[in-house]
């Protein structure tokens, strides 16, 4: 830790050979000020300040009390007379464990992001704030003094003789009670009044504590484990022998689960829980975001019973709640979503990632950490092995795997010898202008959308765009309708007549004249799932169908609602965007349709084409998983691109080496590591002068050998009114890149209305 000094007050005095022995606490703040400061710690907090509390400390000329985090105890040296006590300590018992506050070192160093920062993120807001419980008075049996003579314990033998049968009663009442009680429940529960309470309280035969206690005290439904398992095929049982290896012998290994979609990946992972719970330890699985659905968390909690579920919707009092049972070690498995990746195990011994190469693992807030970085530092560090679970694993890690750095565990046939699903692609191109091309549905796909229900089938439907139209034109000048705060065409939505911004939320009405020429005509163009709705409404009148995206799954429930309506049968298409993509496990589904593959291909991003064979992939992978069979319809202006065409031959190896061979061309991760800059500012002008500037300081810091573009308006150049320039640094020495950007960034202070980030293994291009 940098020793800072905060010294503009007089400091106490203290003896010389007080010094030496003083213990100083080293804390970091969680917002403003950067780095680590030294504080003394009066006697009286000595043994209440722990590495992982938070502490009340005074900050600058005015002494203005802060909140920060102890991070490092140490001896005091000379410097020691000039530095400011602690004044108090916040949290009875450290919030964070020695392993945990280590790892938020490491992400603070490795993502360039202060360590208070990093401390919030860890350790949840409803945490932080005791949420859902309140400090309650309670009653105990007074503790016999251990020290006190024989005498003593006479005098309690003899106080208890003398007691009124009421009096006896309550302080069996309170003994025989599995936990504290409240004078009041106390009361209730020896059926008394206060009277002989305050008689004992008075006898000094029992006393009051204050204590932390939740609001509610609704017991913990965890159900017993009941679900027996499947008989493991080959492949399956092979993958868990080696992992179950890594278990048994405690010793850090990652994993690279290759198994298409179907092949049983999830039945793997609940083996090797099997194997660490049996062990008496626990597991973190973490999966994305959207395929949090009940349905996936039973598969666990029919299982292992004591699961924790951390998703984004739980209230500060829940996740408080989950963090503490996780914490007494009640928990033995943690399902959840990126953040999962702090659950506080006790005794860790299995971290899972079920679809790896999900860009949602990654945080585009600061700590800009991504789960699968930051699980391989955990598990490293607590001698656990990493499962990384996909059918389409992301490059990286597919690369690691080649290289021998990870286990590669492949599953290329579906259980039960289900069949992977025939794919056909329909190009789009030969019908532009013909007259079978209205609307978004081929008349090939129509057919097979008929068929397959009239055979007692379902069908998905991809269109991964959201609204109407996506795109409102003025047939006279021209003009496309823009929100005015971000470079973003808007988008119209039918059911509201508005134009949206998908960035910002900015609306308007949906103009009927050009808001630049005022001449009427507007051209409405593009399809969004809504328009692909209406269109299946006018298709297929009498058939039940239900669209999924954000729009339609803004209530609590409604996921749920929407899936379970779908696996009963009642509803016959199920149309969205790529919230349907991902996970969905229903036999009954004998078509999937892509109603334009090409959607993301074009996007100025070096993953967009990785993206756009994951999304396919995936999608077709949600058919074929019964009896019947199934088949997959991909709709395509470019049947040739590769992304495309391996997705159809369901080929992940023939397009991992593809792309392979192209990043390492171009130098792109995972042959290069990867710095992005974005600046930004509400004047244009000087937000491109001081990217400009900055460019030039990290082109004169760095080595010759590092490829700096830049600085470049970004694809997305305008974002809720701040202009956007961004920066890429493409570096084969990673550290000693890191190590010059921080020093670059901690000298340089960016003018005050503009705002600059370092986003490091970047996802997001935009
Ligand atoms: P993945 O995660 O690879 O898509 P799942 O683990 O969800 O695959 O398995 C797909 C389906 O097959 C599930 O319904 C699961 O219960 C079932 N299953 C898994 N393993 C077996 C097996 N060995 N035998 C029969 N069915 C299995
Ligand atoms: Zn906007």
């Amino acid at each position: 830790m940098p020793q800072k000094s905060l010294f503009e007050n007089a400091p106490p005095q203290w003896e010389d050979d007080d010094i030496a022995s003083r213990l100083v606490a080293t804390v970091v703040f969680a917002t403003g000020v950067n780095g680590g400061f030294d504080y003394t710690i009066p006697d009286k907090l000595v043994d209440a300040v722990e590495v992982g509390t938070r502490v009340m400390v005074p900050l600058g000329a005015g002494n203005r009390l802060v909140l920060a985090y102890c991070v490092e105890l140490s001896r005091g040296g000379a410097v020691i007379r000039k530095l400011k006590p602690i004044t108090s300590v916040v949290d009875p018992h450290p919030l964070l464990s020695p392993s945990m506050l280590k790892l938020a070192q490491w992400i603070a160093n490795y993502y360039i992001t202060p360590l208070g920062q990093v401390l919030e993120s860890v350790l949840p807001a409803g945490v932080r704030g005791n949420a859902g419980t309140r400090l309650t008075t309670v009653l105990f049996i007074t503790e016999p003094d251990n020290n006190a003579a024989n005498n003593t314990d006479t005098k309690v033998t003899e106080l208890i003789e003398s007691l009124t049968d009421k009096q006896r009663q309550v302080l069996d009442a309170l003994r025989y009670s599995s936990e504290p009680l409240t004078s009041v429940e106390l009361q209730k529960t020896a059926h008394c009044s206060s009277a002989p309470i305050q008689a004992l309280l008075r006898l000094g035969l029992i006393s009051r504590r204050t204590i932390r206690r939740r609001n509610t005290d609704t017991a913990d439904q965890s159900p017993p484990p009941t679900l027996q398992g499947h008989t493991l095929n080959h492949e399956q049982q092979n993958a868990l022998n080696k992992i179950a290896a890594a278990i048994k012998s405690r010793r850090h290994e990652t994993f690279l689960l290759h198994g298409v979609t179907g092949s049983g990946k999830t039945e793997v992972y609940i083996r090797a829980i099997d194997e660490v719970v049996h062990g008496g330890r626990q597991a973190i699985v973490l999966v994305p975001e959207i395929s949090l659905t009940p349905q996936t968390v039973s598969r666990f909690r029919d299982r292992f019973g004591k699961v924790a579920v951390l998703h984004s919707h739980l209230s500060d009092a829940q996740r408080h709640h989950e963090w503490t049972r996780i914490v007494s070690g009640d928990v033995n498995v943690v399902v959840g979503a990126r953040s999962a990746i702090f659950a506080p195990v006790p005794n860790l011994g299995l971290i899972v990632i079920d679809e790896e190469h999900e860009g949602s693992f990654k945080q585009e807030t600061a700590p800009r950490y991504h789960a699968r970085t930051v699980a391989r530092v955990r598990a490293g560090d607590e001698k656990v092995p990493l499962i990384l679970g996909s059918a389409t694993p992301s490059l990286e890690s597919w690369y690691h795997a080649k290289r021998g750095k990870y286990t590669l565990l492949s599953m290329p046939r579906r259980v039960r010898n289900l069949v992977l699903p025939a794919v056909d692609t329909i190009d789009l191109r030969n019908e532009i202008g013909t007259k079978t091309s209205s609307g978004a549905i081929h008349r090939k796909l129509h057919e097979a959308i008929k068929r397959a229900i009239d055979d007692g089938g379902q069908v998905i439907l991809l269109l991964n765009r959201r609204g109407f139209n996506t795109q409102i034109q003025c047939q006279s000048c021209g003009e496309v309708v823009y929100c005015p705060d971000c470079n973003v065409a808007l988008t119209h939505h039918r059911e509201r007549e508005i134009a949206v911004c998908h960035y910002c939320d900015y609306q308007i009405p949906s103009p009927d004249k050009c808001p630049k020429c005022g001449m009427p005509g507007m051209r409405y163009s593009g399809f969004g799932t809504q328009r692909l709705e209406h269109e299946i409404k006018l298709r297929f009148p009498d058939i039940p169908f239900l669209r999924m995206d954000t729009d339609t799954m803004r209530s609590p429930g409604s996921h749920e609602r929407a899936l379970t309506a779908f696996r009963e049968g009642n509803v016959k298409i199920l149309l969205g965007t790529q919230m349907i993509a991902k996970g969905l496990d229903f036999p009954n589904v004998t078509l999937v349709g892509v109603i334009n593959a090409d959607t993301a291909l074009h996007l100025p991003d070096f993953r967009a084409s990785e993206r756009t064979f994951h999304l396919i992939t995936q999608v077709a992978g949600r058919t074929g998983r019964g009896d019947k069979g199934g088949q997959v319809i991909v709709q395509t202006f470019q049947p040739n691109n590769p992304a495309i065409a391996y997705a159809a031959n369901h080929d992940y190896k023939g397009f991992v080496n593809e792309e392979v061979t192209l990043r390492q061309t171009l130098g792109y991760p995972p042959f290069s590591a990867m710095f992005r800059f974005v600046i930004r500012g509400t004047d244009e002008i000087k937000t491109f002068g001081f990217a400009k500037q900055f460019a030039v300081q990290l082109r004169n810091a760095m080595e010759k050998n590092n490829k700096i573009s830049g600085p470049a308006p970004a694809p997305l150049s305008k974002l809720r009114t701040f202009y956007r320039f961004h920066i890429q640094l493409q570096t084969k020495q990673q550290e000693q890149a890191r190590q010059q950007i921080k020093k670059i960034m901690s000298e340089t202070k960016p003018p005050n209305e503009i705002q600059w980030i370092v986003d490091v293994d970047p996802i997001d291009m935009l």
